[in-house]
């Protein structure tokens, strides 16, 4: 068997070579077992059925849940010569009822399916007819509740091994944190399924965070060293992708934007252009991306704080696909955060989902203010420990592995600014209090009697920026809190008492001015 995969991969795909798990995943999937694929984006997860699908007897059903990006693949298949064709809502009666009797008469080695299309009662009769070689589930995470992109209809996709036990299942995935790993198995029935775990570890990718101070300068500092390249931009709101792209077709960049209120035929248009053309900078929220499969993406850059460190590696893993250096940069400040910690608050989610999406937040926060080498703490958070180098060494590309933070002892600034919240009363957001502790001349303090408060301008020394660092780093370390109630002030917890009381120390790291940023980043 190992024979024949190996002359597809070689003959119909142009490869040299299986790479990682490839080889292992084709020949078990094959042999008609089924498979749990967790895979980094851009790790080569389509091959993995592909392969399979051609080299059994009878047609592969492959569930994929984005109808955009299925066109793109099956042309792909076609141009090599590969039997391949889908079926969504987008096709006329004429063309799917062409599908369907080629499927019926065994001419294909290939159907892509929507899960809605799927689990219609025609189409699972037209199943009933019809030779299958295997069923791909990709985008398997959908049918976790805790994932960012649930499907209802994934959760029916069980009724495929219920109904065709022999034929093999193989269910893929990029986003794997372990309990999503276990709800896939236990949602797909998939337990008893072999698992096949690759590294996450993206080594071309060079990740760095920096402090929101000037978004905007600072997203134009950052691409004027990408010129002329393919990237993403992400930001949280349809108007801020608009202001962006604008903003950058201004400063002469090929910038376009894409979110859901864009009519499908702009976003067609736009993601075409991004897919087909060269340098052309696509401007979105994160409706666009699921599947892009284009290998020179040289950048992804987030302009706001994304909700979890999945979703953010699932971005980022979009770039640098063809294995070149590429990067991920991330701008983030405590307005982020505050606004992230509101919409968690007020959505209309149950308790225990609005717990979880807390946690993976304050994990993401947890990610921006760590000092340790970047990558090891995002594979961590996969439950994979970092050893590309040696156990324990870290990755020597990343900014904190390039040039390494500096840190200060913040006891006494972390003192002044608990105690200026306690003073104030516990429901000012951040320019408020950093006014107070610089004595701002400000009618506002006035009128609050601010001016009046035992901390008014006791932080002087302080410019506002190291200011503004310091709190959003006591939130970073659960040393304030946000009130998500209010105007998302900030407010004491349980453990500012002890840096109150001067019984705990607490170390920062310094916060660059601009300049500086840009002058780390390009050493880096
Ligand atoms: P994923 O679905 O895991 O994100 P893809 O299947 O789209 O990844 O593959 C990512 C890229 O890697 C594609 O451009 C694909 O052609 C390429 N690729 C996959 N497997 C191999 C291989 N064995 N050798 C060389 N290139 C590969
Ligand atoms: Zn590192």
């Amino acid at each position: 068997m190992h024979d024949a995969a190996l002359h597809a991969l070689q003959q119909v795909f142009g490869h040299a070579a299986f790479r990682g798990e490839q080889a292992a995943i084709v020949e078990h999937v094959t042999t008609g077992h089924d498979a749990l694929v967790l895979m980094p984006t851009g790790g080569g997860k389509s091959l993995c059925y592909q392969i399979p699908a051609m080299l059994r007897e009878g047609c592969g059903i492959v569930v994929s849940p984005l109808i955009a990006l299925m066109q793109d693949q099956v042309e792909a298949l076609r141009q090599l010569g590969v039997r391949a064709e889908y079926l969504n809502s987008t096709l006329d009666g004429e063309t799917s009822a062409r599908v369907e009797r080629e499927l019926l008469a065994g001419g294909l080695d290939l159907l892509y399916v929507a899960p809605e299309r799927l689990l219609t009662p025609r189409f699972l009769s037209l199943l009933e007819r019809s030779r299958i070689a295997l069923f791909a589930i990709d985008e398997a995470h959908c049918v976790s509740q805790w994932g960012h992109d649930f499907r209802r209809e994934y959760r029916e996709l069980t009724l495929l091994h219920e109904r065709w036990p022999d034929v093999p299942r193989i269910a893929l995935t990029a986003t794997a944190d372990p309990p999503t790993q276990a709800e896939i198995a236990e949602r797909l029935q998939l337990e008893d399924a072999r698992r096949f775990v690759s590294s996450f570890d993206r080594p071309n990718i060079r990740y760095t965070v920096v402090q929101k101070d000037n978004g905007s300068a600072q997203l134009r500092d950052f691409l004027a060293a990408h010129r002329g390249e393919a990237g993403i931009v992400y930001c949280l709101s349809r108007r801020k992708v608009e202001k962006t792209a604008e903003a950058l077709v201004g400063l002469g960049f090929d910038a376009l934007p894409y979110h859901a209120g864009l009519d499908a035929q702009t976003r067609a248009e736009n993601q075409r252009r991004f897919l087909r053309e060269e340098g052309v900078v696509i401007v979105a929220t994160i409706a666009f991306g699921m599947g892009i499969d284009k290998p020179d993406v040289r950048f992804v850059a987030h302009l706001d704080l994304p909700k979890s460190i999945e979703g953010y590696y699932q971005e980022t893993g979009r770039a640098g696909r063809d294995g070149e250096p590429a990067e991920a940069w991330l701008c983030q400040g405590l307005g982020d955060v505050v606004l992230l910690k509101q919409m968690i608050d007020n959505s209309e989610a149950g308790e225990e989902r609005k717990r979880l999406e807390r946690r993976k937040l304050d994990a993401l926060i947890g990610y921006c203010e760590t000092m340790r080498c970047r990558r090891q703490v995002l594979l961590a958070n996969f439950g994979e420990e970092y050893a590309a180098k040696g156990a324990g060494q870290p990755c020597g590309n990343c900014d904190n592995c390039l040039s390494p933070a500096e840190t200060w002892d913040a006891t006494v600034a972390a003192q002044k600014a608990l105690s200026c919240v306690y003073r104030s009363g516990q429901r000012f957001g951040v320019a408020h209090l950093v006014d107070i502790l610089r004595g701002a001349d400000s009618e506002r303090l006035r009128q609050f009697g601010h001016d009046r408060l035992s901390t008014f301008g006791v932080g002087a020394e302080l410019d506002a920026r190291t200011w503004r660092g310091v709190f959003r780093q006591l939130v970073a370390a659960g040393l304030l809190d946000v009130d998500t109630e209010g105007y998302g002030g900030l407010r004491l917890t349980d453990a500012s008492r002890a840096v109150l009381r001067g019984e705990q120390t607490v170390m920062l790291r310094k916060e660059l001015p601009r300049r500086k940023q840009r002058e780390r980043s390009r050493s880096a």
